[in-house]
């Protein structure tokens, strides 16, 4: 495995395998969990080369959110990565990313507006300008992107058609602790009380899922349903519940068509936690 910290050394060895070995690309922030490593499975299956990055975007992070705390382990990544045999790590400095004169921005327009991009004014801006740019960088022909920000997925879809960028995006199912918490990175922010609290994220997701089979469920009876779970304490804060269409991100508003995307964030103290799930 080889590390590599320059853009420059890294897009000259992917412009130098492009066309002869296929290349994936697995972009990450770093603090490695089993989410992330199923990622870099899946890219493996598919490509000849993997390229894992790990590179905390300062621009996809809102001025109030945990940038300068976020969780770095970067010990600890490289041995995960190597464990796995990955061809190269990509760790780029901060300045090689944005020079002090950057002024260059990619902005999908209509589905970066709802879910997480409403509480999260310029979150996905920040997401598609990093993500373009290691696309620059590392040549590939596959991208794998995890279904736990099923709403980054389509944004980077969007971005890809709309520039026609040769790319094919590779879904990733979600990984999940034993009792069903979605893995993140944030989850290191989580007190055992609150790991607890947590956990009703995907307990009401799951409510809602059970009680959609049973009967015909109107989005208002849904949310009802979603927010009988998480009201329980106090403590938890509800960011959104949304139903919407799997592939577009529309609004449903009245029933439920086949294949919705039931997605919620809420607040557990001062932690975020997103989950969705497709039914
Ligand atoms: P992050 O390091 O949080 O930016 O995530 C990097 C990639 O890992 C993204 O494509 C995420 O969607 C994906 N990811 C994060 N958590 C999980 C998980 N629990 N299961 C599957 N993919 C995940």
């Amino acid at each position: 495995m080889k590390i590599i910290r320059s853009v420059k050394q890294m897009q000259q060895i992917t412009l130098s395998l492009k066309n002869k070995k296929t290349i994936a690309v697995v972009p990450t922030m770093g603090a490695l969990h089993e989410g992330h490593l199923s990622l870099v499975r899946l890219a493996q299956k598919k490509a000849q080369v993997v390229v894992a990055t790990i590179f905390v975007n300062p621009m996809q992070f809102g001025k109030n959110e945990d940038f300068n705390r976020y969780p770095n382990n970067e010990k600890e990544d490289l041995e995960k990565l190597s464990r796995l045999r990955v061809d190269y790590v990509f760790l780029p400095k901060m300045t090689d990313i944005y020079p002090p004169d950057y002024q260059t921005h990619v902005t999908v327009e209509r589905v970066t507006q709802g879910l997480c991009g409403r509480s999260r004014p310029g979150h996905f801006q920040g997401v598609t300008t990093i993500v373009l740019k290691l696309f620059q960088i590392t040549q590939p022909d596959y991208a794998v992107f995890g279904e736990k920000d099923y709403q980054q997925l389509v944004v980077i879809k969007t971005m890809v058609r709309d520039l026609n960028l040769p790319v094919k995006i590779l879904p990733g199912r979600i990984v999940r602790e034993p009792d069903g918490l979605a893995m993140s990175s944030r989850n290191a922010y989580l007190s055992t009380a609150e790991r607890e609290l947590g956990l009703s994220l995907n307990r009401g997701l799951n409510k809602v899922k059970r009680a959609c089979f049973k009967s015909r469920l109107s989005v208002k009876e849904m949310r009802r349903v979603f927010l009988s779970e998480i009201s329980k304490s106090h403590k938890i804060k509800l960011d959104y519940f949304e139903c919407v269409d799997s592939r577009t991100l529309n609004s449903i508003n009245k029933h439920c068509p086949r294949r919705t995307l039931l997605a919620a964030a809420i607040f557990v103290g001062k932690t975020r936690l997103i989950d969705n799930l497709v039914v």
